[in-house]
Parts: structure tokens; sequence; C-alpha cells
């Protein structure tokens, strides 16, 4: 992991000083992700010109050693911080390195070369850009680092330049040239495009790797679940704004929560103050002949549900010892409103609301697959014996990418349940891909409403496990663990054999939250 933070403001003057602030301090909002590297690009100038080249700060190590570097760079070439710029892009990037060392030239953004007229951010892996490297070579390009992510700007400069042959199309827009460079791309990634070309505007795409949009309105109101539509791009919109891209809402929330969380295939385009969203269609794009119009969709805001105190470690010293004395309450919310104490009459039971239409095909069903990677597959794994002993069903488990690599047998008379703390893993967002092409009934375990996983299984379950920071997961896995054994409890609630257990293990879960978490000497002696 790793990741990508871009701000733009629309409309409101902010200070150079102010610009570089926002992205460091984005950066570190997402430094949890883990890393090797950081950068940022900014504008040279406020004139908006397109013959000034943007400046690009690249850096190993953390994010303060590049934060030094920039202010030290600054001072060298005496860039004035108080310059104002009324509209403005920047981008940055946490990089975590899979091709070409942690080193500056490796860094992102990268370019497309002198002038940087084309500047990208890249999350994930480019799996075919050894084939586009060769033939931008044999093009005339020069790379200077090792990185999969050099094809994208320097893809995105030859579509430019080609269409503008001869004095050619100056209409092509950003999104055309983006969508080109989409077209050749295999592999996961979250991108976000800046250009000289196109002064004061931003692409955000994406195919596997996380990215959400935030607004933030600075005068009027705009009324929640606002639509976006191409539309507004002819009506120049002044009202002030200022944008965000992001990996996770984490980095968001402090600027706002009015969201959109990206979608596949989806093209984002700031420009002028208004947003607009093209849906990119892969298989159509593969043999389209010359530049592609693809269909412009209208999207709704989501309201981020997050609070800025949960990004903050309050009185502790690391994320993951907050989280771990959270797991009271956050066990608390999990099972709020879902287990009933039952009464004179009437036996203890659960209710999953996201699952009751379905329980009927998952008892019937031949198997309960689970499939996740990591702390999810061991949540699965540690869950197993409640879910067969009360489902009755036989219950195997999947890590999402061995079941890809076997592609392994999954059947219409199977419940594949898909597991994931932020329900966008790569992996088992295509192994639900997999299952669903496969015809099984797919259900989703996530925390995090409106993922991509939430979003594409027929029902699921949210865990309600609040904000997990910390890498080594703590309060989420103690949660999903908690979820499956409702769904332990729910499945069976019809077998009358078993209520007394049933209800014992509610009685468990009841209690559970008032087990005290000892301290770690307490653990030791
Ligand atoms: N594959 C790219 C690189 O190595 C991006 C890595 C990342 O996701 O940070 O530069």
């Amino acid at each position: 992991m790793c990741g990508i933070f871009a701000y733009l403001n629309y409309n409101v003057n902010k200070e150079r000083r102010y610009i570089i602030e926002v992205l460091f301090n984005g950066l570190r909002r997402l430094e949890y992700r883990g890393y090797d590297s950081a950068g940022i690009s900014i504008d040279s100038s406020s004139s908006s010109s397109s013959s000034e080249s943007p400046l690009v700060f690249r850096q190993e190590g953390n994010i303060d050693s590049l934060v030094r570097s920039v202010y030290e760079e600054v001072a060298e070439t005496e860039l004035n911080l108080e310059e104002s710029f009324s509209v403005h892009a920047g981008i940055a990037h946490t990089r975590w390195a899979t091709h070409g060392e942690p080193a500056p030239r490796n860094g992102h953004p990268q370019s497309s070369g002198v002038g940087n007229d084309f500047l990208v951010v890249h999350n994930g892996v480019v799996t075919n850009f050894e084939v586009l490297k060769e033939t931008l070579v044999r093009q005339g390009f020069t790379f200077e680092s090792e990185t999969d992510t050099e094809v994208i700007p320097k893809l995105a400069k030859y579509v430019f330049d080609k269409t503008n042959e001869g004095g050619g199309d100056q209409t092509v827009t950003f999104s055309q040239i983006v969508i080109e460079v989409m077209r050749h791309l295999e592999g996961a990634y979250a991108l976000v495009f800046k250009s000289r070309h196109y002064p004061n505007e931003l692409i955000a795409c994406k195919r596997g790797s996380p990215l959400l949009l935030g607004v933030k309105e600075l005068t009027g109101n705009m009324s929640n679940g606002s639509l976006f539509h191409q539309t507004e791009f002819p009506t120049k919109n002044g009202q002030p704004k200022e944008f965000f891209f992001s990996s996770d809402a984490h980095a968001l929330v402090e600027h706002t929560k009015k969201v959109l969380v990206i979608e596949d295939g989806e093209v984002v385009h700031l420009k002028e103050g208004a947003v607009s969203i093209l849906k990119f269609d892969y298989d159509k794009a593969k043999n389209a002949v010359g530049l592609t119009r693809p269909a412009s969709v209208q999207r709704a805001l989501s309201i981020l549900e997050m609070e800025v105190e949960q990004i903050n470690k309050g009185t502790y010293e690391h994320y993951m010892q907050k989280e771990i004395h959270e797991q009271p309450e956050s066990l608390k919310t999990t099972m709020r409103g879902r287990l009933i104490r039952g009464g004179f009459h009437k036996a203890k039971s659960v209710l999953l609301g996201g699952l009751k239409d379905h329980l009927k095909t998952i008892r019937r069903s031949r198997r309960i697959v689970f499939i996740g990677c990591g702390t999810s597959y061991n949540a699965a794994l540690a869950a197993r014996p409640i879910l067969e002993e009360l489902s009755g069903v036989p219950v195997t488990l999947e890590i999402a990418s061995d079941l890809l690599d076997r592609q392994g047998p999954i059947y219409r008379e199977d419940t594949a349940v898909f597991v994931s703390q932020s329900g966008e893993t790569a992996d088992t967002l295509h192994a639900l891909q997999y299952a669903l092409e496969n015809g099984a009934l797919c259900v989703g375990i996530t925390n995090t409403v409106g993922s991509a996983i939430a979003r594409n299984t027929h029902c699921g379950i949210h865990i309600n496990a609040g904000c997990e920071i910390g890498v080594a997961s703590t309060k989420a896995y103690t949660s999903q663990i908690v979820v499956m054994a409702m769904m332990a409890l729910a499945i069976g609630d019809d077998t009358i054999s078993s209520l007394s257990r049933r209800e014992a293990i509610i009685d468990g879960l009841f209690d559970l939250p008032s087990i005290s978490i000892l301290p770690l000497d307490k653990i030791c002696h």
C-alpha cells in the first residue's frame, strides 16, 4: 500500500506555502499505509500559462525528509512561498516501490520528460510497462527511472503530441488523453494526472487501487447528495471550492465529509470548478479506433461517517494501542441492534438486516466459501468452527489470490463470502468478479460502507468497527469474527435442536465487550 493525495483550490486565494502544507498534511494522514519515498508537484507560477513547467519535488525516506528538502530547495531558488493562487492544482504521493529502488528519480510524480508536460502519481503496478516502454523508446522517449509508472506520463505526452501534430486538433480534452492512455494500460492503478497543457485541471482514474474525491464548497449550500454532471462544465460555476483526491478517507475528513468513492473505470475530471465523470469501458475501448468519447455518468456524493477525532491518536502513543483499547466499543457497535435479548416467550436471536432475505438460499447452498486475504482470511479461519456447527453447511476457506491462480471451482450452488476491512482489497475484488461470473451468491463482510465489495455483492454485513489505522489489525479483526459468529447464528436460526447452544453463544457475545483488556505487563507476568 501507499498513497495518493491531491488538492485543487478553485476561486479562492491560497498561498503557495498553504498549498504545500495541505499536500504534506495529506501525505502524513496516509503515512500509516507504509511507503519508502514521497513527492509533490506544484505550479511554478500563478499566471496559469501553459508555458510554465510545474515544479516536482521527490525524496526517498519519510515525509519529514521530503518537507526538509522542499523547503531547502525553495530557499535556494528563492521561490516565493507567499505567492497567491486563486486556482491551483497540486498532487502528492507516497510510494511503496514495486519497480526500481527507493530513490528520488523513482519517486512520484513521474514525468513525461523535460518541461513536465504531464505528471502522474500512481498507486499500483502496470503489468505491461515493458512493451509500452519499448514502443515509447522507439518513438524517441528517454526514460529516467526504473519504475513501471513512467510509461504513463510519457504515453500521455505521446498521445497529446500526436493529436496536435501539424497544428492539429486543439480541442482534444485532458480526459480524452487520459482515456487513450488507460486503453493501453494493464494491471492495477489509481492515477492522478496534472499537465501544463491543461493548467488548473486534474484528472483521476482507477482500476483496482482505491481513490476518493472530496468536495468542499466554501460558500453557499450544496445539498447533500448533489449530482455532478457533465453539463456543469459550460456553466463555469464560479463558486469557490476545494477538491481533494485521496487513497482513503482519513486524509479527507478534516477538510470535508462530502466524498465520492471513485469506481473502477471512472475518469474524474476537475475543471473550472466543476466535476465531470466519464465511464471508461475496457472491453469496448480495446477495439476502438481513434480517440474514444465515453459516456458521462452522474454520481451522488456520500457523506463520511468518520469524525476527525477518529484519526487522532488521543492520549495513546500509537494507533494500534488506541485501537486495541477501542475493542469493547467497536464490538458493542458491531452487535448493537443485531443481537436480540429475547424475553419471557421470545428466544434470544440475531437480526442481520443485510442478510435476512438471503438466509434461505444460504442454508440451501452446497457450501459456504470464505474468501479473503491476510487478517480477513484469518478471521474466517477463527470463525469456521462455529459456522460449520450452527449452519450444518460445509465451510471452506480460500485466499483470494490463490483461488484466482488456480481458477478454483466456484458453483452456482455456493455461497461465497468476501471478507475485507477496506472493502477494496484488489485480490478479493477480483475473486468477487470471478464468483459473480460463476453464478454464486456473493456476500460481503466489510468495514467500509460504499466500498467496492459492499457495492458489488448481492448482500452483506457491515462490521461497524470504526476506522482502523494501525497496520496490524485489532478491532477490525475481532469485529469480523463477531460478525461471522452472528452470521452463523442467523443461518442456524431455523434449527430447534441447537436453540440452547445458540442462546449460550448470544449470552457470551453480550458479555464480550465487558471482558477487560489486560495491560501487557499483567499478561506477561
Ligand atoms: N509501481 C509503482 C512504482 O514502483 C507505484 C508503486 C506504488 O504503488 O507506490 O513506482
